[in-house]
């Protein structure tokens, strides 16, 4: 770890999102206060109930800060072997895909993902004694269906399973894998790959939340001067799906059984971060297999991998039930 945490495998930033315009003309109120000398959030409406984090971020703080604070420290752990995880986690509308920069369109202010790729190939092209061998992938996984988002073929045609290999680990066959030598390769392909992204309606977002959108950098390095001399590491960027529960979305009929099957998907996530964190179970068993958000990220979880979880956050009253869920499920991941 290139700072100064260097024991600390589960890192929690907390990412406050301003009033949007909508919420503004209708007159809802800021409940959120932000320490960020203290790293801590405090919930007025409830007594002054107040949390701290690793970071956290004010409704002010732009994208730079995020990557700048949060992220940028991590990546160099990428070239030294290390697997890397960053996911965003919050209710639909709360800022993820905006911190994510899963969207990506090259317009405004841009998120995570383009950020850390730049960094990476900055990186690389400076390094004159490593070979790089760099691909990516962009899934997206959608009632525990898990889609390849680069195949270039019709929805249906593009699901993929995953295996588990004794020695090789996770394996995903026909999973597209693209060959990359520049940023600008990459985010051409991100940009083409969230536009497939599915779309369904929900009361609470007319674009599709109800899906985990998992975008991967796989890296192999060889040096060129003793060629046995290898590391590999991966980096998984995850734009969770939302974790609002299902009544609030208003759905019925299979739209709820949609949300039921995703809140297992953070639900088990909840679980193995919390289970990592747990003295008791360190060396012990960690439920990866219930679910297969986490059997995807089971390699880049716990060991040796670091990972970060951007909890983002609506300031806004009439959200707090869920804020308050949010902070939760953060707070369990940071007490590790
Ligand atoms: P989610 O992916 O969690 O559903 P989005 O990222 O789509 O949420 O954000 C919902 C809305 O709020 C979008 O219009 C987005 O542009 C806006 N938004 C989110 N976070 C911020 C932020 N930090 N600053 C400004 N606007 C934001
Ligand atoms: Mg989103």
């Amino acid at each position: 770890m290139s700072d100064n945490s260097d024991n600390v495998s589960v890192r929690v930033a907390v990412r406050v999102r301003p009033l949007v315009q909508s919420e503004i003309e209708r007159g809802c109120k800021d409940i959120l206060d932000v320490i960020e000398d203290n790293e801590q959030i405090i919930i007025h409406s409830l007594g002054s109930k107040a949390f701290t984090f690793n970071y956290v971020l004010s409704s002010k703080s732009e994208q730079d800060q995020l990557y700048d604070r949060c992220v940028q420290p991590l990546i160099g752990n990428l070239f030294k072997g290390y697997n890397l995880t960053i996911m965003a986690y919050g209710q639909t509308g709360s800022g993820k895909t905006h911190s994510m920069g899963t969207a990506y369109s090259g317009a405004g202010q841009m998120g995570v993902i383009p950020r850390a790729i730049s960094e990476i190939f900055d990186t690389v092209k400076d390094n004159f004694s490593i070979d790089f061998d760099i691909t990516v992938s962009f899934m997206e996984l959608y009632q525990e269906v898990l889609y390849d988002l680069l195949s270039g073929k019709p929805r249906d045609q593009c699901v993929v399973e995953l295996r588990e290999d004794p020695v090789k680990g996770i394996l995903i066959p026909g999973l597209s894998e693209l060959p990359v030598k520049s940023a600008e390769e990459v985010l051409a392909i991100l940009q083409k790959g969230s536009a497939g992204r599915a779309t369904g309606c929900t009361a609470m977002n007319s674009q599709s939340s109800r899906s985990h959108a998992i975008f991967t950098v796989n890296m192999s390095m060889t040096n060129k001067e003793n060629r046995k001399e290898y590391k590999v590491s991966k980096l998984h960027l995850v734009d969770l799906a939302g974790s609002e529960r299902p009544k609030k979305t208003g759905a019925v009929g299979s739209t709820f059984k949609e949300g039921v099957l995703i809140n297992k998907g953070l639900f088990v996530l909840g679980n193995v971060i919390s289970c990592l964190g747990d003295e008791k179970t360190q060396n012990g068993f960690i439920p990866y297999r219930d679910s297969n958000l986490t059997r995807l990220l089971k390699d880049s979880l716990g060991g040796n991998s670091i990972t970060l979880m951007i909890a983002c956050v609506s300031p806004a009253d009439y959200n707090i039930d869920e804020t308050l869920s949010t902070l939760r499920y953060a707070d369990r991941a940071r007490k590790i």
